[in-house]
This record gives structure tokens, C-alpha cells and sequence, in this order.
């Protein structure tokens, strides 16, 4: 197996770099928030410190350009654009994953088993000047002067297309390609040249278990915990490979995961390169405040945040079908439709010193309406309220009165994602009413007729009682909580 890692150099500035040449070369940093979400190499320079506040950055670099990234339109048009490029540039004999925009695992096995072409020479010995090795003392096998070639060529393919720089990692495995492809950054590519497994080892043992790929931190906790490791930057891959058994490892994650991080402390990963979809099989766009105090604020958030997603949905699905109307006139049509809409949401306590208890449903979904793929009728914002009123209105309230009933009301952060993504739009309302009467009614705000909402019976058994174990209705949960307060 051979495996590229690909991450783009501060991916959201050069996004902005690629559409305004003027902000090359300066220091630039994207903000969100009061926060630097990425910051140019050229700030970083200067000690300008990602996710550092944009106060201490201008203290720092009083030059320093900042532009808005709350708006995530233009990262993800262009991280979709470079994707179908990479898919299509490669062909379907090359798996490539997607992580995040900006991350790819590209598994190059069977491109590299092919014939090469003779006029390849010279980019290979020119490739091979701009790559770092782990061992520099290797020389590179005639393997791997096609690997490097071959990645130098993506990269140079990418810089052509979208003005984009990334770095690059080399080598068997999904885990350490990515632990490679980070050493030398921005604009450069790594290849893990070892010749034996005691050169991989002598490689692996000093990184702290944190840098490795698969290890995140829950796993490097429990491990730590498990150590006695108070610092986990003094857990490294040889503390924890020399001081665990395999058995101490299946008896702490069970036997899959525990053999998996088994091998992997011994360079060992068997990570499948797994083919991402071109479209994703769920968007979801979440906000959060700190003023939370009522279902009305909630709502507002809801609002706001349902439009982003509508658009969002149009941005990502819809096209134009050129004269397939009626009358000829093109229109807009979806590729993919989602069937179900689901609002999450996240919360603090407000009993000091506890908890939300865990069983406070989080989330709720129910099957989205045809209205919502209407785009040639309705405007995004008409939509999004229709999708409001059609359900999430009435989901967010039922998560908002569970929290009340368990003194967990303090929203913090509400999430809505649209799912279950089918070929069709779903019936029409027409339809409906010849199959249920019922589920065509409309929700008003102030009601608590639950039935419209088609799809939320089953999660309605989410909300139990804490105290009795009984199951409530959400319209029910507030006057039985009284009578347990009045009764104990
Ligand atoms: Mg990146």
C-alpha cells in the first residue's frame, strides 16, 4: 500500500489569497469570533499564535489584515471544487479521502504500479530535490522516486488550478503519512524512507501519542491515566509501546480497538483509503450564544440558523436543468434530497455543580416537506420559515421545555442538519392527506398538537422522567414535574 497525506497550507487565508492577489506575501489571518482561526505563515512569523485572540495578535503585528470566516461559502465551494478535481485528475483506480476542506488521504498503489511514461524523468529528478526524507541517509528505491513524482505532480496540479499550496506526506500507512506530511510545512512533502522496522521504530518512539493519527483525546487520557502519566507530552509512543502489553491494551478498549493501538505504536496501520462521496450525506449548520433564556431566543437562533442551511443545501445540490420544465423554461432541480431535517442541541446546567443528566434528549428529527425543494416558488428565506413552521419550531420547542423539566434549560448551541439523502423529493402534500389526514395539519407555534410533526412519535419516548422513570409527552413534562415537586 502506498498512501499520500495531503493538508493545504492555512487553508482558509489562501482561499482569500486565491480570489485577492493583494493579500499575498502580508500578514493576513482569518478570524471568527473574536478568534484567529488561521493565521498566513508570514504573521506566524512575526509570533502571531493561531486560534490567539485578534487584540494580542494586533499587539504583537499592528499590520496584521484580518478578514471575516464566519461565513463558510467560499471554503467549501472551493475545497469542493478542488475535490472534484483531485477525483477526476486521478481517476476512480484512486481512493481518495476527504477529511474536513482541507485534508486528503489519497491511497496512490495502483497509479504507481502503472508503466510511467519517459518524459517523467526530468519532474522526477526534480521532485526528488524538493523532498524531505526521514532518513537521509536512504537512497530512494526506484519505487520511490515514483511515489515522490507522483505527489510532487498532485501538488504542482493544485498550485496550476487553484493557487493552493499543501504539504504532503509519504508512506504506507494512513497513520504515518499524516505524521510524515507534518514535518515539514508549508509547501513541502515528506517520504518515510526507512529500510527496516527497527529504523521505523527508532523513527516512531519519540513522538508524543497526541501527533499520531487514530490517537485523539479520549484514547491518549485513558492511556495516560493508565501510566500514571500526569503530562502527556512526557507520553510518548516508546513509553506507552514498552509499558503495555497487548493484553493491557484489549482489557482497557476491548479487543479491536485495544489491538489496533497496539500496532499502531508499532508503525503498524492497516487504515483502508476509503472513497468519499462527492456530495456528503449530511450538512448541518450549528450557532451559539450565551443568551439563551427563553424558547422565543431559541427560535431567533433557530431562524438564522435554518436559512444558512437552506442555502447551503442550494449551493451543494441544486443546479440548473436547462428547458426540462413545463413550457420548456429551464429550472432548478435537486441532485440529492435530504428526507429528514434534525435539530440539535448542546447545554449547561443550570443547578450549579451538576451535570446535564444524560438522559435530557439532545436532538430530534422529523421528514422534511416538499416546499423545501421548491426553489423556483419560494425564496431561501420563505423556505427556511416554512421548514420552521412545518417542524423545527415545534422540535426545538420540546428540547427546550425537556431542559426546563430538568433544570438543564440553558441552551448553548443549537445544530440543524439536514440527512438521509435519497434520489427523490418526497410525496406531495396531496399524497399525505390520502394517507394520513393527520400529517398535513399545520403546527402553529403556540400549539401542542404533536401529531403534525410526521416522524417525531418514536422520539417522543426520549423524554423520561428523572425522578420516576415515567414516560412523558413534552406538553405533559412540566405539570408532572410540579406534582412531583408538591408531592415530595
Ligand atoms: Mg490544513
Amino acid at each position: 500500500m502506498t498512501i499520500i497525506s495531503i493538508d493545504f497550507d492555512a487553508f482558509y487565508v489562501s482561499c482569500h489569497r486565491s480570489i485577492d492577489p493583494s493579500l499575498r506575501g502580508i500578514p493576513f489571518a482569518v478570524q471568527q469570533k473574536h478568534i484567529l482561526c488561521t493565521v498566513s505563515y508570514e504573521a506566524r512569523a512575526r509570533g502571531v499564535k493561531k486560534l490567539g485572540s485578534l487584540s494580542e495578535a494586533r499587539k504583537i503585528c499592528p499590520e496584521i489584515q484580518t478578514v471575516n470566516g464566519e461565513d463558510l461559502t467560499l471554503y467549501r465551494a472551493i475545497s469542493r471544487n478542488v475535490f472534484a478535481f483531485l477525483s477526476d485528475y486521478l481517476g476512480t483506480d484512486t481512493p481518495i479521502q476527504k477529511l474536513g476542506l482541507d485534508e486528503y488521504f489519497i491511497d496512490i498503489t495502483r497509479v504507481a504500479a502503472q508503466p510511467r511514461e519517459q518524459c517523467d524523468k526530468q519532474a522526477q529528478s526534480q521532485s526528488h530535490t524538493q523532498t524531505h526524507l526521514v532518513c537521509a541517509e536512504n537512497r530512494l528505491t526506484d519505487s520511490e522516486e515514483i511515489y515522490v513524482s507522483i505527489t510532487a505532480d498532485i501538488r504542482r496540479q493544485i498550485y496550476t488550478h487553484f493557487q493552493l499550496t499543501c504539504s504532503a506526506g509519504i508512506s504506507n500507512s494512513v497513520m504515518l503519512s499524516k505524521l510524515v506530511g507534518n514535518l515539514h510545512k508549508p509547501d513541502n512533502q515528506t517520504l518515510l524512507n526507512v529500510r527496516s522496522d527497527a529504523e521505523l521504530q527508532a523513527f516512531l518512539d519519540p513522538f508524543p501519542l497526541r501527533k499520531l493519527h487514530g490517537f485523539g483525546r479520549v484514547v491518549v487520557d485513558r492511556l495516560a491515566s493508565l501510566l500514571g502519566c500526569e503530562n502527556e507530552d512526557d507520553l510518548t509512543v516508546h513509553s506507552a509501546r514498552t509499558r503495555l502489553s497487548l493484553l493491557d491494551l484489549e482489557e482497557e478498549f476491548g479487543s479491536r480497538l485495544g489491538a489496533r493501538l497496539y500496532h499502531n505504536l508499532r508503525g503498524i496501520d492497516e487504515t483502508v483509503v476509503k472513497q468519499s462521496d462527492i456530495r456528503p450525506q449530511q450538512i448541518s449548520i450549528e450557532d451559539s450564544s450565551g443568551k439563551i433564556d427563553s424558547a422565543a431566543d431559541a427560535w431567533a437562533m433557530l431562524e438564522s440558523v435554518t436559512e444558512r442551511l437552506v442555502r447551503r443545501l442550494d449551493e451543494e445540490y441544486a443546479t440548473v436543468d436547462g428547458g426540462s420544465g413545463s413550457n420548456g423554461r429551464s429550472r432548478s432541480v435537486f441532485e440529492l434530497h435530504p428526507s429528514r431535517v434534525r435539530v440539535s442541541t448542546r447545554r449547561t446546567s443550570t443547578i450549579p455543580n451538576t451535570r446535564v443528566a444524560a438522559h435530557v434528549p439532545e436532538s430530534l428529527s422529523s421528514a422534511v416537506g416538499v416546499s423545501l425543494f421548491d426553489i423556483d416558488r419560494y425564496t431561501i428565506e420563505e423556505r427556511a420559515r416554512r421548514l420552521c413552521r412545518e417542524c423545527l419550531y415545534s422540535l426545538t420547542k420540546k428540547l427546550y421545555d425537556a431542559g426546563v423539566a430538568h433544570g438543564a434549560n440553558k441552551l448553548r448551541v443549537i445544530n440543524v442538519a439536514f440527512t438521509d439523502f435519497v434520489n427523490g423529493p418526497p410525496p406531495a402534500p396531496i399524497d399525505k392527506i390520502i394517507r394520513s389526514k393527520k400529517k398535513t395539519e399545520v403546527v402553529h407555534l403556540s400549539s401542542s398538537d404533536d401529531e403534525s410533526v410526521e416522524g417525531s412519535e418514536q422520539e417522543e419516548d426520549a423524554i423520561i422522567c428523572p425522578l420516576c422513570h415515567a414516560q412523558l409527552m413534552s406538553f405533559t413534562v412540566e405539570s408532572h414535574m410540579r406534582f412531583h415537586e408538591l408531592g415530595d
